[in-house]
């Protein structure tokens, strides 16, 4: 496996901390949970995109676009950090955003909605739960055609066999700091939505050969569709890799902890937000690593992370999403 023949922008100048959660694990007394911080990875307030980012845009870059075209939900971390890569390089930035709750998109709303207007967005086009999102941005890109520009298409959350690569270069970078700090880690959790870093983790773990368990936590679709997903971008990726196959019963993606629905709060959610803010200092989100953090907590309150286990937590940021939930995390 080797990640540098792909085109790569660097966003983020160093590895991401990993850090034990002694106070979480104290108060849990089964695992002992340890995190990595992609919260505070490069680009505008940080999150797993802009390990994607860092492949999709040397790709964009590198066929001649001036603008970046994606789509996402209303609080979409994806979109806040696609445009700060375009701000960063010098790009235009049109966004899609699909209302997945109906009536949720608020041009005056807070968190990251906020910060579109603030990086300059273009033009934002909201489009309802079910429109077609490829055929939106495609449309966008044949119109900055018409006009002598270069549009570059990013699919949902980044999730294709370019931004996976980001997170198959993460696995790469897990297992070398575990090697430098003589400390094997058992599993790793980590939310599980567009599928491009749960998928990139599964093959860069199986191109090192290291076997390492990761436990995603859905946070909007039912198991078995969800897994199909992953498994659907896993196996093109770990060819483009050269990496061999992954079963599809490496593939977990638990659906227990989704809640209502994607994006809307849970009672778990909200005790796992307030407990790693008090307890480690640690701010997630409401929408994701929320949501996983949940999923973490009622596995290892149910045995089935044992006591002893080393369990990584991939910290997938998403923290200015908490200033649109303010209402149901004050307690
Ligand atoms: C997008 C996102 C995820 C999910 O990652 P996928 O690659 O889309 O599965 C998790 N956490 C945060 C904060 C995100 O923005």
């Amino acid at each position: 496996m080797d990640l540098s023949r792909f085109p790569r922008r660097r966003y983020t100048p160093y590895a991401t901390a990993i850090e034990p959660l002694k106070n979480l694990s104290r108060t849990l007394g089964g695992p002992e949970i340890w995190i990595k911080r992609d919260d505070t990875l490069g680009l505008a307030a940080g999150g797993n995109k802009t390990r994607k980012l860092e492949f999709l845009v040397a790709e964009a870059l590198a066929q001649g676009a001036d603008t970046l075209i994606t789509v996402g939900a209303v609080q979409s971390n994806h979109c806040r950090l696609t445009l700060a890569a375009a701000a960063r390089e010098g790009l235009k930035c049109r966004l899609v955003i699909e209302e997945r709750v109906p009536g949720s998109y608020k041009p005056e709303a807070s968190g990251n909605n906020f910060l579109f207007g603030l990086m300059g967005v273009e033009r934002i086009e909201v489009v309802p739960l079910g429109a077609d999102l490829n055929a939106a941005m495609e449309a966008i890109g044949a119109d900055l055609g018409g006009q002598g520009r270069r549009g570059y298409v990013i699919p949902g959350g980044g999730s294709n066999t370019v931004g996976a690569l980001g997170y198959v270069a993460c696995a790469d970078e897990i297992l070398g700091q575990a090697f430098d700090m003589g400390q094997a880690f058992d599993r790793v959790v980590v939310a599980s939505g567009s599928a491009g870093t749960h998928a990139g983790l599964l093959v860069g773990f199986q191109g090192r050969q290291s076997g390492m368990p990761v436990t995603g936590i859905n946070v909007r679709r039912p198991r078995a569709e969800q897994e199909g997903n992953v498994h659907a971008l896993v196996q093109p990726l770990a060819q483009k890799l050269g990496v061999a196959p992954i079963p599809r019963e490496a593939v977990v993606a638990l659906d227990e902890w989704v809640g209502p629905g994607y994006s809307l709060p849970s009672p778990e959610m909200v005790e796992a937000v307030q407990m790693l803010a008090r307890l480690e200092g640690v701010l997630l989100d409401p929408v994701y690593s929320g949501k996983a953090m949940a999923g973490l907590i009622g596995l290892a309150r149910r045995g089935d992370l044992k006591a002893g286990e080393r369990v990584l937590f991939i910290h997938t940021g998403g923290s200015p999403a908490l200033f649109a939930y303010q209402d149901v995390l004050r307690s």
